[in-house]
């Protein structure tokens, strides 16, 4: 039978349909001359009109993803491609993606990518080139990364720290007994908090960020855990998603965590010092990114 639990009343979709304002109009057609795929329409993202359409607390906020559409990880949340050699690297791809996200009308780029451990550097170079050309051509631009672990190397995670980018992003996706189970097995829990922590020590300028699903079967001492495990390794921001099956092949869902229990652990992660909390059955680790950086670094 369909062991799949049933969606509840706060994720049905005509709940979640995006609203447009002007700036998400605009937006559009301007991406239409450009050569820019975005995250966010690929993946029909529910926070699209939210995201995109900035407001007075937000800054125009939008993901795009480096690197290729083929991973060479399997984690088992993930629906993106995977081989063990996916294509080659686009030389061009810096330069390309530069030029079309300075001439675009967002505010805050989110860079996201596939993991390549094919690559001897995991694609450290290329990502910090994009980064510095992003900056060179549009100096206003704030620039958020989502990166791999980089499998523990240094060098990588130092290349990216001092590229120029404001928001250093990996996300630790789970509690530490789920990992094995949740993440490809190159994933590693201490890793990736020893990840984040180099890369705020390289360069304490940096806002360093990172996510977790709900919904994957931790309980709250596991959670909490997790918290002070990231708060003790300097980690900034945090956000709280609902995992969502992808597809019949992927993990099932758990658990629906209320509405309510994202807000209680919104509040205890406050308590705790994060700079800013993001938490809602809905919110991706880009969830109106810009809108944390307005209230909290520029203000
Ligand atoms: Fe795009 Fe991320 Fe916002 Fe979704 S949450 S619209 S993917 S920036
Ligand atoms: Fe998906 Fe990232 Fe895991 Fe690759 S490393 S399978 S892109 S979550």
């Amino acid at each position: 039978g369909d062991r799949r639990l049933r969606l509840p009343p706060w994720l049905k979709k005509e709940k979640v349909l995006a609203s447009e304002n002007e700036n998400v109009s605009r937006l559009k057609k301007q991406l239409k001359h450009l050569k820019l795929a975005t995250v966010c329409q690929e993946a029909r993202c529910p926070n699209l009109g939210e995201c995109w359409g900035g407001s007075e607390d937000s800054l125009a906020t939008a993901t795009i993803m480096l690197m290729g559409d083929t991973c060479t990880r399997g984690c088992k949340f993930c629906s993106v491609k995977t081989a063990r050699a996916p294509p080659p690297l686009d030389p061009m791809e810096p330069e390309n993606t530069s030029t079309a996200v300075a001439s675009w009308g967002v505010e805050y780029i989110v860079l996201t990518s596939v993991d390549r451990d094919d690559l001897p550097d995991g694609g450290a170079d290329h990502l910090r080139k994009t980064v510095q050309l992003m900056k060179l051509k549009k100096p206003e631009l704030l620039i958020e990364s989502l990166l791999p672990d980089f499998a523990g190397d240094k060098i990588s995670i130092e290349k990216l720290a001092t590229s120029g980018l404001d928001v250093y992003a990996h996300n630790i996706e789970t509690v530490e007994r789920l990992t094995p189970w949740v993440r490809d097995p190159r994933a590693k829990y201490r890793q990736s908090l020893e990840a984040l922590r180099y890369a705020k020590d390289v360069n304490p300028k940096l806002i360093t960020k990172t996510s977790i699903m709900l919904g994957l079967g931790e309980n709250d001492e596991e959670i909490k855990q997790c918290l002070a495990d990231l708060r003790a390794n300097k980690v900034d921001v945090v956000t709280f998603g609902q995992y969502m099956q992808p597809t019949k092949r992927h993990l099932l869902v758990k658990e629906w965590v209320t509405p309510e229990k994202f807000d209680e652990w919104a509040v205890y992660s406050r308590q705790l010092g994060f700079l800013y909390v993001a938490s809602g059955p809905l919110v991706r680790s880009s969830y109106k990114a810009g809108e944390f950086y307005l209230k909290n670094v520029l203000r």
